[in-house]
């Protein structure tokens, strides 16, 4: 029995063709990623005698402070945290903002608006009781558009004030591009140039192992993300992280714990190895999570529909951007791909509200791990030009199948 219509089928065969080149590109960047796991594994001694839970207040944790150390190595960084701890990646940002900004000081977002649980998190569109906004920080936002960020106009952005500059690596809910790790160089070399203690502070979630550096390593100070996203390997069944200079992630750690107690604390409550496991797995999984969305993009190329990024262009984050143009088939492609999901195959996802988002949402992802988005998944708020932004995929073989569901409801309507 075949399982897409033929016209899908004979679209898969044109949009593989045309893929080919375009993995093997990716294949170069996920063993040189690879390379850096295993070197940075090699370095600080990994061993089973690591991958053990601890409990209480969790001193002297031995599984976790390696582990930290070797995600700061393969960052570039002089520090990390990695922890179960932070409840997601919002947390692990906000973290970073609330440990880093006072009263007076003034936030600056150089990459246009930010991801939407962010805006909650500052309080400036929405009054958000415990927000940046209301605890007496200022906040300025550069537009930015589809060509990227508007360089030349930093310098009259900076002001004595302006203690974080904040650059969202990847392009969210929203169509402009995500910004390469050339761009982060450009842009944080920008910014010290005017205000050599700015802070450059990046939201790098999604980002992570697209390309063969992270952010810390080419200028940026700090920066945080999710667990389960990219660096979770799909294994890590929650947390977030936070790497840069040892005295701002000190900082960030105080928030998270205490004042006082910082990232001394903190016992590995879940399985530690899942997170080594995932961490070596993160390389290839992106590699397949990436296979998927140029896949993604060629299928709906073909089938009519503007995507972003283009097939060929330079990726640095795993997210595709399809523009459906009605919500109906927005529904059509999340409910499509739902059901080539592992899990909860056989319930219809519908739009509704979640927390941190001011629009309906609506989410595709039978995933192992809930929310997780490494896995593959869809979503999209409901407001027009009413784009599904498709991301993750454990396995090729999976990312491909799911996109077929939801390429046949799409084109079935
Ligand atoms: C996922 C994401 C976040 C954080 O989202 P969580 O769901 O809290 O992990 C922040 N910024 C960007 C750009 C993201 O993609």
């Amino acid at each position: 029995m075949a399982l897409f219509p033929a016209n899908i089928t004979a679209l898969q065969v044109k949009a593989l063709d045309q893929a080919l080149p375009l993995f093997a590109a990716l294949d170069v960047i996920s063993e040189q990623n690879t390379a850096s796991v295993l070197k940075a594994f090699r370095d600080q001694q990994v061993s089973e005698y690591l991958f053990r839970t601890t409990t209480g207040y969790g001193y002297g944790d031995s599984g976790r402070e390696r582990l930290e150390a070797v995600w700061a190595e393969l960052c570039g960084a002089e520090k990390a945290l990695v922890r179960t701890q932070f409840v997601s990646g919002t947390h692990a940002l906000a973290c970073v903002l609330f440990g880093l900004l006072r009263p007076g000081d003034e936030l600056l977002a150089v990459t246009g608006a930010p991801y939407d649980t962010m805006q909650t998190v500052i309080g400036h569109t929405v009054q958000t009781p415990g927000s940046l906004t209301e605890c007496g920080i200022r906040y300025r936002e550069m537009p930015m558009s589809e060509a990227g960020v508007d360089i030349g106009a930093i310098a009259g952005h900076i002001s004595p004030n302006t203690r974080v500059a904040l650059i969202q690596r990847s392009r969210g809910y929203s169509l402009r591009k995500p910004l390469s790790i050339e761009a982060i160089r450009t842009v944080c070399a920008e910014i010290k140039k005017y205000k050599q203690d700015c802070i450059c502070f990046v939201d790098n979630c999604y980002g992570e192992f697209v390309e063969v550096a992270e952010p810390t390593s080419v200028g940026a100070d700090i920066m945080a993300g999710s667990l389960i996203k990219n660096p979770g390997g799909g294994l890590a069944p929650a947390g977030g992280y936070i790497a840069g200079k040892a005295a701002l992630v000190d900082m960030a750690a105080r928030r998270l714990t205490a004042p006082g107690l910082g990232g001394e604390l903190g016992a590995t409550l879940a399985d530690i190895r899942l997170f080594y496991q995932g961490l070596f797995l993160a390389p290839h999984v992106v590699n397949q999570a990436l296979k998927g969305a140029i896949f993604a993009g060629l299928i709906f190329d073909l089938l009519g529909y503007k995507t972003l990024p283009r097939p060929e262009e330079l990726r640095s984050d795993i997210i595709q951007a399809i523009e459906l143009g009605s919500p109906e088939k927005m529904i059509a492609f999340c409910q499509g791909l739902q059901q080539y999901s592992p899990v909860d195959a056989h319930v219809r996802p519908v739009p509704g509200t979640v927390p941190g988002y001011t629009d309906q949402v609506i989410m595709a992802g039978g995933t192992f791990i809930q929310g997780s988005s490494i896995e593959l998944s869809a979503d999209g708020p409901l407001r027009p030009p009413y784009i599904v932004y498709v991301q993750g995929g454990l396995t090729f073989e999976h990312a491909l199948l799911g996109i077929l569901g939801a390429a046949s409801a799409v084109a079935g309507m």
